[in-house]
């Protein structure tokens, strides 16, 4: 059986990540989306929100499933039985970072390859934050995000502003 881990911060999950989901889940017989709980960073959604959302929007996806995971990347992979990595790519940007990326965790785990997966045209320039950067000025994020996300977020910012 071809199991893949799909890691990422997924603050919070994008339709650019969710077009990723859904074209690895087509290619392997399982696919594991690991939410990456990091303490280094701040995110705006917590780790069980970010599980949560991710969900809800692949529920109709059944060889999909959503764990969240911190430490080591390749362990997590080795933990859940998988043998792929999947990275998506956007730009040139994304490259250098992801290279370095894949050749180490080769190099820890050489039984462990990461198959990249070139973005979808329409989401190429799609990040999570630049997303809640619009969110944060009201901007409309309806094009970016599932309703349900974008509703998510709209009560988070909602949330931060009346903290105040
Ligand atoms: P990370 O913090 O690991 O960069 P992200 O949640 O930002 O996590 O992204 C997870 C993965 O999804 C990365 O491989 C990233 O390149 C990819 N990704 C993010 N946005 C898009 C997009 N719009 N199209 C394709 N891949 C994307």
């Amino acid at each position: 059986m071809s199991v893949a881990v799909y890691p990422g911060s997924f603050d919070p999950v994008t339709l650019g990540h969710h077009d990723i989901i859904e074209r690895s889940a087509s290619i392997m017989d399982k696919l594991i989306v690991g939410v990456l709980n990091n303490s280094a960073k701040t995110p705006l959604f917590s780790v069980e929100e970010r599980v949560s959302m991710l969900k809800s929007v692949t529920r109709h996806i059944p060889n999909v499933e959503i764990q969240s995971f911190d430490g080591l990347l390749v362990d997590f992979v080795r933990k859940s039985g998988a043998k792929v990595i999947i990275r998506g790519l956007r730009a040139i940007t994304d490259f250098e970072y992801e290279l370095q990326l894949s050749q180490t965790n080769h190099v820890i785990a050489p039984e462990v390859d990461t198959i990249f997966l070139t973005t979808n045209l329409k989401y190429s320039y799609l990040s999570s934050s630049i997303v809640k950067e619009i969110a944060e000025y009201h901007g409309d994020i309806s094009a970016f995000l599932h309703p349900e996300i974008a509703e998510k977020i709209q009560e988070k910012m909602a949330l931060r502003e009346s903290m105040k």
